[in-house]
């Protein structure tokens, strides 16, 4: 899958790390051990190809200008990006949240920058990260996940970063949890995200407000304000039973398709991140409680599930984390 380049050089023991988010570009210079010796973040420009692209390349030159780094340590550049992408020809077929279509960003780095790119899409580059260097690492059978707008996912299995023929495996949040439930973007319906996303619990709060539930977020309602999740996990917290029951929920809906996961991949470990585990508080002990109750006793004991240690930079770590993979995506190091 990832072509050129098997094992590190021993000199070049430095990696660029990009994050292409919806609303940022982070450019990272990265250590051998994943640390993060650098950094530099820019707003990502939707929709115009050219003020991209210029964005990119100022981000990652600001970076090499703030660390000095030599060039030479560098091994190269790797690239985690949202959206559909085709790792081999190292082109962003489509970005809907970052406004990029047909993206050749090998190309663009390539020509500009002298250095070789490794592109994956942003929950397996993130999965990649926590295997390496995060709470997976050490295992051969690691799944990450990430909660944020959107429900996605990472796959270690035997050691191996599953990425499928067209780079989509693991797209956890369109897994169908209820034939006949919300219609979703994909054009399916009952797609776990429509349930679990932060986006989802944010709609079903608001919803379920304006319909006149007890909560001590109703007053916010009554202003005519939208109620964040923020406030939803603040109110939680306070003891407010609507918020504590809507995280539960969507705990739940996660634990439903986690226990798939389980039974699917006999998985040593489970990794939560992204913007959702912020209100880890109430969802993760929902998950555990619901995997525990529901999944196959012998397969579900003992599997690890716990939050992201890397965090919102787990992304940005596990693209430079991209040159430690060989060419059947196994790590090789550590
Ligand atoms: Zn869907």
């Amino acid at each position: 899958m990832f072509l050129g380049g098997n094992q590190m050089e021993e000199s070049k023991d430095l990696a660029i790390g990009l994050d292409l988010g919806g609303t940022k570009i982070l450019a990272a210079l990265i250590s051998r051990q994943g640390e993060i010796l650098g950094e530099f973040e820019c707003k990502t420009s939707a929709g115009e190809k050219r003020d991209a692209a210029a964005n990119i390349l100022f981000a990652i030159n600001s970076l090499l200008a703030d660390t000095a780094a030599d060039r030479n340590r560098i091994i190269g550049i790797g690239v985690a990006s949202a959206g559909i992408i085709d790792s081999e020809q190292k082109i962003i077929h489509y970005a809907k949240n970052i406004g990029l279509k047909n993206f050749p960003i090998g190309t663009l780095l390539e020509d500009n920058l002298q250095l070789p790119v490794r592109l994956s899409n942003d929950a397996n580059a993130a999965a990649v990260g926590e295997w390496i260097w995060g709470a997976g690492r050490g295992k051969q059978n690691v799944i990450y996940i990430t909660v944020s707008t959107g429900v996605g996912s990472g796959i270690i299995s035997n050691g191996q970063l599953i990425t499928g023929i067209h780079d989509s495996a693991g797209e956890f949040g369109h897994i169908t949890i209820s034939h006949d439930g919300i219609l979703c973007e994909c054009g399916n319906r009952g797609c776990l995200e429509k349930y679990a996303s932060g986006t989802a619990i944010n709609e079903r709060a608001n919803q379920l407000l304006k319909n006149g539930e007890t909560s001590s977020l109703l007053s916010i309602i009554e202003k005519g304000l939208v109620v964040t999740n923020k406030e939803i996990d603040a109110a939680a917290k306070q003891g407010d039973l609507f918020s504590i029951r809507l995280l539960k929920e969507a705990g739940e809906y996660l634990g439903m398709g986690v226990i798939s996961l389980i039974h699917l991949f006999n998985t040593e470990a489970v990794v939560l991140g992204g913007g959702v585990m912020n209100m880890a508080a109430f969802i993760l002990p929902s998950i555990k409680e619901t995997v525990a109750k529901y999944g196959i006793p012998k397969m579900v004991n003992g599997v690890e599930i716990k939050e992201s240690a890397l965090g919102n930079k787990a992304g940005v770590i596990g693209a430079a984390g991209l040159f430690y993979l060989n060419n059947d995506a196994q790590v090789t190091m550590n």
